[in-house]
């Protein structure tokens, strides 16, 4: 996109010093960076390449959702752009194990236990001099040659959807860093949602209290690290922390923040490319429609403005997108699964796992396993899980003989052990989720589904099971 191009200091020390390599320790593994990342996909066989040049412009969505759950997918040729475009790095958990060295089943607790340790004793963010984003330093520029796709047919324009906005708390300097979604509608403008109740709407509103733009970095490519601190709920990660601290904690070893050139907050040292802009007091103009996670489009309003004053980049940088689907639930579903999880255990026992379903775009419907220790306790599970995230719309409970991962094995238990007369628990009127347009501005029923089995259980709820075998013991042809 450089018309004029300025080369940047090269990096003066090695970023991300390689440390004892540990679980889910990135930055010793070499996945304090994007590149890392998609070498690791690579070697793991958990990366697409597609080679043919494909349009930003709903065919990159296209062809990406033609694998949607699976493998991530690397787009080498991008109609427009120098740059490749990754998609689908968080929309299969399996792949997600891989990249933080830990079991499938595990990553949320692997996020929580980053949380806790955080918050016991966080391990600072330092700003280094040098940082790979800042290789080039863009004098000219046009957001209209950024690769950013529209995925959504009816979208308003091309959508900036994996982005880590940083900004800091206008009377307090705190930083927060949290992913909006960003509409590009000019050469040097975008407009963006800021959500009620989130950290970076409360700095704007005191920012433009005082007819000043909150300044902000747009950061794209990050690492996994950063990528989950920012989507790090605020109950988690209250207004007085810096949640980038968070990231430190999964890279193992400090994050690497440097100064931007034009606004007075940090980036991302090891992001692809910087946008260093402000959200403007006072101006409005249109956003959307927009794919949400919800699976329908948010509706065109007049919304918040992104004026951008200067890019940064890699010398080769690759774009990240998330894509519309399984890649949004992941993000709400691991970070609320274990919170979910200890709530409901401090008030039930033999709680064995929670899952937030992709059928319920991660907010919606959560499966809750269990083992039934006496009568009744599914019930008051159910309960428990409704109080422990509001935006639930439906909870059901199965057994520890039912994978609660298994949407199949889940409608299993609700056709063999849930009684329609007697079993199913609804709740009118309750406060769920403004976005599901199910409910009215929010308030609608909740659904609590028992699909237990009787305690103690009697020999006609049995279910058959099968010897335990390990097939590296066989030698088996296919
Ligand atoms: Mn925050």
């Amino acid at each position: 996109m450089a018309k004029n191009r300025a080369a940047a200091k090269r990096p003066g020390k090695k970023a991300n010093t390689p440390r004892a390599e540990g679980e889910g320790d990135l930055a010793g593994r070499g996945l304090g960076d994007l590149q890392g990342v998609i070498k690791l996909l690579g070697r793991a066989g958990e990366l697409v390449r597609v080679k043919t040049e494909v349009d930003p412009h709903l065919e990159l969505g296209g062809v990406a959702y033609r694998f949607h759950g699976g493998k991530a997918v690397l787009f080498e040729k991008v109609k427009g752009s120098r740059w490749p475009v990754l998609a689908g790095l968080y929309w299969n958990r399996a792949l997600l194990a891989k990249v933080f060295n830990v079991a499938e089943t595990r990553l949320p607790f692997h996020f929580a236990a980053a949380v806790a340790k955080w918050r016991a004793a966080p391990i600072p963010p330092v700003v280094v001099k040098t940082a790979p984003c800042q290789e080039i330093v863009e004098k000219e520029f046009d957001l209209r040659d950024l690769p950013a796709p529209q995925v959504g047919t009816e979208e308003g324009g091309p959508y900036l959807t994996a982005a880590v906005t940083i900004a800091k708390d206008p009377d307090t300097g705190v930083r927060n860093a949290s992913i909006m979604r960003v509409m590009v509608t000019g050469r040097d403008r975008m407009t963006c949602l800021m959500d009620m109740g989130r950290h970076l709407r409360d700095y704007y509103e005191r920012a433009q209290a005082r007819g000043r733009p909150l300044e902000i970095t747009i950061n794209i490519g990050v690492d996994p690290a950063v990528h989950i601190a920012s989507v790090v709920p605020a109950v988690a990660a209250p207004i007085d922390t810096d949640e980038l601290g968070i990231a430190s904690q999964l890279l193992g070893a400090p994050l690497e923040l440097v100064a931007a050139r034009t606004v007075a907050v940090e980036a991302v040292a090891h992001a692809q490319i910087v946008l260093e802009a402000e959200v403007l007091p006072d101006v409005r103009e249109p956003e959307g429609p927009a794919a949400e996670v919800t699976g329908y489009y948010a509706q065109r309003d007049d919304r918040w403005v992104v004026r951008v004053k200067g890019v940064t980049r890699r010398t080769r940088p690759i774009w990240h997108t998330i894509i519309t689907g399984r890649e949004v639930y992941n993000a709400v579903g691991l970070m609320a699964e274990a919170s979910i999880f200890a709530a409901v255990s401090s008030q039930v026992p033999g709680i064995k796992g929670v899952f937030l379903t992709y059928g319920g775009c991660g907010f919606y419907h959560a499966v809750v396993q269990m083992r039934k220790v006496m009568e009744g306790l599914q019930r008051n599970a159910i309960l428990a899980t409704f109080a422990a995230f509001p935006p639930l719309k439906q909870v059901t409970v199965v057994e520890e003989d039912v994978n609660l991962y298994d949407p199949q094995d889940v409608e299993w238990a609700i056709a063999t052990r849930l009684r329609p007369d007697r079993d199913i628990i609804l709740i009118p009127e309750a406060r769920g989720h403004e976005l599901n347009p199910v409910t009215d501005g929010g308030i609608g029923c909740k659904l609590g589904l028992d699909a237990t089995a009787p305690h103690p259980r009697p020999p006609q709820f049995e279910r058959v099971k099968v010897q335990a075998v390990n097939l590296k013991d066989y030698d088996i042809e296919q």
